[in-house]
């Protein structure tokens, strides 16, 4: 199967570099230069080139509206798409611009599957992503294979926009945890108590949660797992989630929080680093303070 691949960036050149290493051939294209190679991907010239080649298209974008340039611009994906392509998206997207794209691909006799991607850098290039998807369940056991190069567990939720929805979802959960668990390891700094110590207590008790258990044990000892979501990624999938809940009727009472504190991240200089730099944010607005004694590169 030839495979296409667009959005070649933290996430998108780890889950490529998964596909080529399995020996799939991989035309990729990212304005970015360089990055096809580093995938071990064939560089394309532009989209006419992905969609004229390719039987399967993987999309790794930042948000809907880079999703929406490359399927639906001009020149995109949907001009010269035919009966037979699958589009996965592997985007964290709005899901009713997902809905929209799955019809008109719908239409052309093509099968677009959105995809929500959960595990960050370090998980794409174990190949143990989970992925959360909607859409055309026969079109995605077609591809099963290579989905399975970068996923180790593979939810189909219903039709089109499940996958995003889920993805939404969690992630909002996962925006809830690590800004409040920040605040309270900064908190825990400022009260005298010693950070791991506090952690073992958190991990212990009620308070326990993903970036108690899986991020602060790095970040306390000064690896912040560069590579991941950055704080502007992470800004625009709670503003997706607030968006969705607007549409499902839903009130967001829980989401001014972390929408407060990765914004703050942003503003302070983090924008483009790993979201769990939000802890620095909140420790440099405490009055300096860092939750651990010295920072490690890697
Ligand atoms: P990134 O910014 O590192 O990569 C995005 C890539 O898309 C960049 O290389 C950029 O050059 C490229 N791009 C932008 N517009 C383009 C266009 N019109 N045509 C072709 N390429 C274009 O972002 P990322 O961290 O890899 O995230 C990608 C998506 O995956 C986002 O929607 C993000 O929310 C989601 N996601 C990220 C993580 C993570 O841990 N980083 C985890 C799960 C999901």
């Amino acid at each position: 199967m030839s495979i296409g691949f667009v959005g070649l960036g933290n996430m998108g050149g780890r889950i490529a570099r998964r596909l080529t290493d399995a020996g799939h051939p991989v035309l990729g294209y990212d304005p970015a230069p360089g990055s096809a190679e580093r995938a071990g991907a064939s560089p394309a010239r532009d989209l006419a080139e992905i969609a004229a080649g390719a039987e399967l298209i993987f999309l790794s974008l930042p948000d809907s509206r880079a999703v929406e340039a490359v399927v639906l611009g001009e020149g995109g994906l949907l001009d010269q798409a035919g009966a037979g392509l699958t589009i996965v998206d592997l985007s964290t997207a709005a899901p009713d611009s997902t809905r929209r794209i799955a019809a008109l691909l719908d239409a052309k006799g093509g099968h677009y599957l959105d995809a929500g991607v959960s595990g960050g850098a370090a998980a794409a290039e174990k190949g143990t992503l989970t992925l959360m998807t909607g859409g055309d369940q026969e079109a995605l056991e077609r591809i099963r294979p290579q989905l399975e190069t970068f996923a180790k567990k593979i939810f189909h939720l219903g039709g089109p926009g499940a996958g995003h929805s889920a993805k939404l979802l969690n992630n909002f959960l996962n925006a809830v945890s690590l800004a409040a668990t920040s605040e309270v390891m900064v908190a825990g700094r400022k009260a005298g108590l010693d950070p791991h110590t506090l952690l073992d207590v958190l991990n212990s008790s009620s308070g326990a949660n993903w970036a108690t258990a899986n991020r602060f044990p790095h970040i306390v000892d000064g690896d912040y797992l560069e590579g991941g979501l950055t704080s502007t990624l992470m800004t625009k999938d709670i503003v997706l989630y607030v968006d969705h809940l607007r549409d499902l009727g839903v009130p967001t009472l829980n989401a001014a929080g972390p929408l407060a504190s990765f914004g703050l991240a942003a503003n302070l200089g983090y924008a483009d680093q790993i979201s769990n730099r939000v802890v620095d944010a909140i420790g440099d607005i405490a009055g300096g303070v860092r939750v651990h004694e010295g920072e490690r590169t890697q």
